[in-house]
């Protein structure tokens, strides 16, 4: 995994999914690249439209620290409409992401898993599978959904497909950074027991650490892989 590009739907997915994935493997020495399809901002109750473009910024320079806590080498915010994805022709977002592909040539693809409740993320799943299909002399070999907290679980298995994890990466040395992470998302983070706050995260990844012999760990589903 020299390359891995990890493709959001919004500001935190990235982190909420696969923080500590993204510590370990740039520890690890590869590069990767963070890709924020949505602006993650313009839906909230508390928007403040009058602060337009800087409270955009604001949003955008906490995915960069988020991004730089994990060591990624690249975050960007392509600024998708958020939670409002479906407005935006599919190919218009398809052909972002194969935008991206094409300039990094990642060999490896995380995405959002394609069975969540939100429905940015369902999409961001269908683009990705779209963007990366593979024809011949394609760069991407290995495509994993990751989960995110308060959206995969709370569909209640009520969509196809249905988060099936195989594929679990050992991240009891990167647990702490990705909650650290997480806090440069203070709008988004919760008190216990939503989902998202430090104790179920850390909960999250002792369960799944535990189904599988290690301290903590986050779950993917293996969409596509090549060897
Ligand atoms: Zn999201």
């Amino acid at each position: 995994m020299k390359t891995v590009l990890v493709i959001a739907a919004h500001p935190d997915d990235e982190v909420l999914g696969c923080g500590g994935t993204i510590a370990r493997l740039t520890a690890e020495g590869a590069q990767v690249h963070i890709v924020i399809l949505a602006n993650g901002l313009t839906s909230r109750s508390d928007f403040d439209a009058a602060m337009g473009d800087a409270a955009l910024r604001l949003h955008h320079d906490r995915a960069e620290h988020a991004g730089k806590i994990l060591g990624a080498a690249s975050v960007r915010v392509l600024g998708f409409p958020d939670q409002k994805m479906d407005t935006v022709p599919i190919l218009d977002i398809t052909q972002a992401i194969e935008r991206e592909i094409d300039s990094l040539q990642p060999t490896t693809v995380f995405t959002q898993h394609g069975g969540d409740l939100n429905a940015d993320h369902v999409i961001t799943y269908r683009a990705t599978l779209t963007a990366t299909r593979p024809m011949a002399g394609r760069s991407v070999q290995r495509v994993y959904a990751y989960e995110v907290a308060s959206s995969t679980e709370w569909a209640f298995q009520s969509f196809a497909p249905h988060f099936h994890p195989c594929l679990f990466f050992d991240i009891a040395g990167t647990l702490e950074k990705k909650i650290t992470a997480m806090q440069v998302y203070e709008s988004e983070t919760r008190a216990f027991p939503h989902p998202r706050s430090p104790e179920a995260l850390r909960a999250i990844a002792l369960r799944w650490g535990s189904a599988v012999g290690v301290h903590a760990a986050e779950a993917f589903e293996l969409v596509r892989e090549i060897r």
